[in-house]
Order: structure tokens, then C-alpha cells, then sequence
């Protein structure tokens, strides 16, 4: 058991370093097992407050605290974020000029550092293990522990030798973190980790603040995320392409359009992605058209919606890239395209991978997960609880369906018709071809084709109802398309599904059409604006504006000054004196006493 005092002191750096009034979620658990000297795996929602868990004890625990990340631009924002705090932290990477590193060592022989970030390959070198053996250590922590598990979906080969941590550090506590991981990874962590009797702390994946949508694509997918931006003006977003070309091109259309849009790519040279994430990460309502080279470990907390212009991965992929929108808390939405082009060309991609059976067998049933999420007929957010393990997650009340739930019929007759025409036709064919056949409208067809009994069958469905009810089938697996370079071929999906539907033991349900287009459009209007009075708005705007000012004198971030909820709170509470303003969630000491005098002074100017 670790002492309550521990904890009091934990809570006492939360409210004096950190600015807030108490732990919320998982926090104390976590901390407590850090502060008694014991290991722990914490898998904590995006936003919830990961990092505090790590840094509180890194501060307090004597020795310096190791953590260990994987990218370069996440360790930086999160370096300036706490010396910005008054944390004594640092971080060592590829990009640390000689000069810093004597400094850094010169700070850990002192024991004044608390904190030193690294990326995994940094501290798996021997050298440097061997420097760090003569120093003590207060923990380490492994964030983004998920990368570990080829189970998980950012598998990083080199998190493995972080295994070896556990011999060479055997008496510090390690901390294995993360946003995403289903039961099979959160195993494989520990068994990688060697974490095996580290206590396991898994909260809720519930994220309120996030209003979550999916539609299909319909032709000119580049034209419908336009639309949405256009209606989002003003506020930050990320828009994920599957293609680097694709980002380009949508970032050209939306700047064309009138909503300036960078995009970001791994095909940029370094000098570019650095200035264009810069670019995201200081201006107000900036929008980033990206490839999931984007964004692991952004933490600009007051990005408003993201937007798949194709989908994610899976699950947890998806997860992690909307959870990056509304991680200050406010709301922020999740807007999915897909179609299903998207999940065969997926299925294909899986396919062609050097990965053993296995692991191809678990990574199609995570796509499969997806498009079952996306294009079903319940609540979005917590089909994604439940694929995280949370048993008796209830409906969230704001998602698409939840709000406008989408009307389905049975069509189990005309699916029967759909996978017989496929097998007579032999698989030959793409959709276009078959719902032709269907309607027997083929054109100069073979006679051999004219006498299938399935020719002509389908005049009671419009073309439109057919393509609808192909693409249910390819979604519901009964279908499959074979990408053939580009022409894709419609066949048969699993054999033993496909002879339910023949025998009507399975029913087949379509979604009536084309309310869905409209939902996001109707909730964009309804949706997040800060409904705040003309004074609280003047004020807010001023904080914003004093912010920049801050945030460029010192070559960071503005939100490393003060997040938007900060600056909301202070506007609307209009704080006359230190005191006060040191009530405001997210001031702490270091904030108060750098900036307190200049906030107090813009408070009563406007
Ligand atoms: P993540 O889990 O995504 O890494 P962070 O550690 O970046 O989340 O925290 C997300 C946000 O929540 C930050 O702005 C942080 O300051 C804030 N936060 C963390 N813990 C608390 C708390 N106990 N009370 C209020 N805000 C908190
Ligand atoms: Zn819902």
C-alpha cells in the first residue's frame, strides 16, 4: 500500500505545478502504484490525462524519470509544455546540439533534471544504458506502449528491446502506457514489457466531447469533405488521405475554396513537414490535409473536428486519429468516409503483407470490425467501447444514429438474387456489370449470358437500390471484390454466409438512402460553436490575441501558454486578482507567476 501522504504530495504537484484541482479518472491509481516504487500498464483514454501519470512521479520520486516516445515532434511539444510548467525537463534526441547534451548531463550528475524524454532507439544504445546505470532513476516510462504488440496497430519493431529495461533497471518502476489496446495487445505489452505482475489500470474509452459520424462515400468524395470544411470555417481540423497525392490535391481544393489547408505527407522533405507542422500547431483555425504520417502524438489540444476523407485502418486506429480532435475536453466531432472500394482495397493491402498467417487472419478481422462499426445500425461510439472490451457500453445520445437513427428494410430476397447472378456470372465481373445483368440491360450480351435464369431478374429496384444493396453485401462480407488492378471484380464472400442467405436463414437489411449525406451537414449547424455572451466572447478574443503575443516571444506554441479552456474560463470568470486567477483550471505557480500580471492587465483593459 503507498502511504495517503504520498498521494496528498502527488496531488499537491497537481494543484501547484499543474494548475488542476484534483486526479480525475485512473490518475490516482496509477500514480499511487508509481509512487510506491511498483510497475503498471495504464491504458487511459486520448486526453485522459496520460502524461500527469508519469510526470507527477518523475517530480516527486528521487532520480531522474525516463520517458521514452516515439516521435521527435511529440517529445518536443511535451518538453516545452512542462518547462513551461517550471518541470525541470529535457529530452535527448537526433536533434540535441552538443552544447545542450553536456547540460543535460551535467543536470542529471547534479540530480536537478526530473525528466528526460527519449525515443526508443536513443535509449536502447549501450553507451548510453551504460551512462544511465551510475545515475538513479525515479521511472521509466514507455508511452505509447502499444507500438510494442504487432497486435496493435503502430507496430514499432524497435519497442521491443525495451523489454531488456527490466534487467537493467530491476529495481525501477515502469510505467507502460497508452491510449489503444484491445485485450490481446494489452497481453502482448506485458509479455514484451515484462510487466507480467504489473498492476493493470484500463479506463472507460468513452470520449463525450466527441460528436462521431460515418457515411458512404458518394462519387466526388473530394467535393463532400469540402462541403464539410467549408462548413466547419473557422475552426482547427485534420483531414486524413490514404494517399500522399490525395492530400495534396484536397489541400489545393480547400485553399482554392477559400479555407487555407496545408498538407503533410512523409513524402515531404523534413524541412517542410517541420515548418508545416509549426504552421498547425501555432495558428488558430488551421487545417492540415494529411496521411497518417500526421499526427501520432499531436497533442494541439483545441483541434474541433477530424475527418477521414478515406477511413482508418481499424479500431484503434480510428480511435487514435479522431481522439485527436477535442482534447481540451470541448466538443469536437469525427466525420468518416468510406466505401466499399475502401474495404477491399484494404482486405488486398492486408494480403500482400510479409506477415505471417496469423497475424494477417487478426488484422482482416480488425478491418472487418471497422466497416461492420461504420456502415452498422448502432450507436458508433459505443460499438468502439465494446470493441475495447467494455461490456455494457450505452449509447451515446450525439453520434449519427444515435441522433437520426437510419431506417433499414429487408432486402433478403433481392440479396438472394444479387449472390446467385455472381455465381452464375462466375465472378467475372464488377458491380456495374452485375447489376446490368440484373436489370437486363447488359449491353451487347452473349447469349449465354442472356439465358442465365438470374438475366433481367431485377426490374423491381431502381439501378441506385442495386449498387445500394452490392455494397451492403460487400460490407456484410458476402460479397468480395477483388481490386484486379483497378477493375475491380465482384465474387463471392464466405461460403457458408452466402448459403445462409440462399436458405433465409440470414436476413440481409439495407439502409434506406441518402438521409445519411444530410445528418453531418444538419449537426454542423447545431454543433460546437461556444455559445458565449458578446462581453465573455470580447474577452476570450483578447486572451487569444495576448496569447499569440506570448506564445511568439518565446518561440512556442500558443497553447503550450494556455489551452483555449484556460482562456475561457479566465473569460468568463473576469479574475481581478492573483488569487483568483490562480483558481482557473490549468494555472499553476510557474503560469501565475510568468503571466499572471499580463493576463490580470487584459482582464481589465477589455
Ligand atoms: P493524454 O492522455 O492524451 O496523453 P494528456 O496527458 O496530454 O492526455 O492530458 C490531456 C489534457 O488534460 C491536458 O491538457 C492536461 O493538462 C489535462 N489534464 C490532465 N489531468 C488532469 C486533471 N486531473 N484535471 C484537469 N485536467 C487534466
Ligand atoms: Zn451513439
Amino acid at each position: 500500500m503507498v502511504s495517503d501522504s504520498a498521494l496528498d504530495d502527488a496531488r499537491e504537484v497537481l494543484r501547484t505545478t499543474f494548475g488542476h484541482a484534483d486526479f480525475r479518472g485512473l490518475q490516482a491509481g496509477v500514480i499511487s502504484e508509481a509512487m510506491a516504487g511498483r510497475s503498471a500498464l495504464a491504458v487511459l483514454p486520448t486526453g485522459g490525462g496520460k502524461s500527469l501519470c508519469y510526470q507527477i512521479p518523475a517530480i516527486l520520486r528521487p532520480g531522474l524519470g525516463l520517458v521514452v516516445s516515439p516521435l521527435i515532434a511529440l517529445m518536443a511539444g511535451q518538453v516545452a509544455g512542462l518547462q513551461q510548467q517550471g518541470v525541470a525537463a529535457a529530452r535527448l534526441d537526433s536533434n540535441t546540439q552538443p552544447d545542450e547534451r553536456v547540460e543535460i548531463w551535467r543536470r542529471i550528475g547534479e540530480g536537478t533534471l526530473d525528466i528526460l524524454y527519449m525515443s526508443p532507439e536513443g535509449l536502447m544504445q549501450s553507451g548510453l544504458l551504460d551512462r544511465l546505470e551510475r545515475h538513479p532513476l525515479s521511472l521509466i516510462a514507455i508511452d505509447e506502449a502499444h507500438c510494442v504488440s504487432q497486435w496493435g496497430h503502430d507496430f514499432r519493431p524497435e519497442y521491443r528491446a525495451l523489454g531488456r529495461l527490466a534487467e537493467i533497471f530491476p529495481g525501477v518502476p515502469r510505467l507502460a502506457v497508452t491510449a489503444t489496446a484491445d485485450a490481446r495487445t494489452r497481453d502482448d505489452i506485458r509479455a514484451q514489457l515484462r510487466l507480467a505482475d504489473a498492476r493493470e489500470f484500463v479506463d472507460s474509452f468513452a470520449r463525450p466531447e466527441l460528436q462521431l459520424s460515418a457515411e458512404r462515400k458518394a462519387g466526388g468524395a473530394h467535393a463532400r469533405v469540402e462541403a464539410l470544411v467549408k462548413a466547419r470555417a473557422g475552426r482547427s481540423g485534420v483531414i486524413y488521405c490514404g494517399s500522399r497525392k490525395d492530400t495534396e490535391e484536397l489541400a489545393a481544393r480547400l485553399t482554392a475554396a477559400g479555407t487555407p489547408a496545408i498538407a503533410y505527407h512523409a513524402g515531404l522533405d523534413k524541412r517542410l513537414r517541420d515548418e508545416r507542422l509549426r504552421y498547425f500547431l501555432n495558428e488558430d483555425a488551421a487545417v492540415v490535409v494529411a496521411t497518417i504520417a500526421f499526427g501520432m502524438g499531436i497533442d494541439k489540444p483545441d483541434v474541433r473536428y477530424v475527418i477521414h476523407a478515406d477511413p482508418p485502418a481499424s479500431i484503434e486506429a480510428y480511435w487514435q486519429e479522431v481522439g485527436r480532435a477535442g482534447r481540451d475536453g470541448q466538443p469536437a466531432e469525427g466525420i468518416t468516409l468510406y466505401g466499399a472500394s475502401d474495404i477491399a482495397w484494404a482486405l488486398r493491402r492486408i494480403n500482400e503483407r510479409e506477415v505471417g498467417p496469423e497475424v494477417k487472419l487478426a488484422q482482416v478481422r480488425k478491418a472487418r470490425q471497422l466497416y461492420a462499426m461504420l456502415d452498422g445500425l448502432g450507436c458508433r461510439a459505443a460499438a468502439v467501447r465494446r470493441y475495447f472490451g467494455e461490456g455494457e457500453a450505452q449509447p451515446c445520445g450525439q453520434c449519427d444514429v444515435c441522433v437520426n437513427p437510419p431506417e433499414s428494410r429487408d432486402a433478403t430476397r433481392p440479396a438472394q438474387m444479387v449472390l446467385s447472378a455472381v455465381h452464375r456470372l462466375g465472378g467475372r465481373f464488377g458491380r456495374g456489370r452485375v447489376v446490368d445483368h440484373l436489370l437486363g440491360k447488359t449491353k451487347d450480351v452473349h447469349p449465354n449470358e442472356a439465358a442465365l435464369s438470374t438475366f433481367g431478374v431485377g426490374g423491381d429496384l431502381s439501378v441506385a437500390e442495386w449498387r445500394t444493396l452490392v455494397d451492403q453485401l460487400l460490407f456484410d462480407g458476402l460479397l468480395v471484390e477483388d481490386p484486379n488492378d483497378g477493375r475491380p471484380l465482384v465474387g463471392l464472400g464466405d461460403a457458408e454466409a452466402v448459403r445462409a442467405v440462399y436458405r433465409g436463414e440470414r436476413r440481409v437489411e439495407v439502409r434506406v438512402h441518402d438521409r445519411a449525406a444530410s445528418r453531418a451537414e444538419r449537426r454542423a449547424k447545431s454543433s460546437p460553436v461556444i455559445d458565449q455572451s458578446p462581453e465573455t466572447q470580447a474577452l476570450f478574443t483578447a486572451l487569444k490575441a495576448w496569447r499569440r503575443e506570448a506564445a511568439l516571444a518565446q518561440g512556442v506554441p500558443p497553447y503550450v501558454v494556455f489551452h483555449d479552456k484556460t482562456l475561457l474560463e479566465i473569460a468568463q470568470a473576469r479574475p481581478g486578482s492573483l488569487g483568483r486567477l490562480g483558481d482557473v483550471g490549468g494555472v499553476g505557480q510557474a503560469k501565475l507567476d510568468r503571466y499572471g500580471a499580463a493576463v490580470l492587465e487584459v482582464v481589465r483593459r477589455v
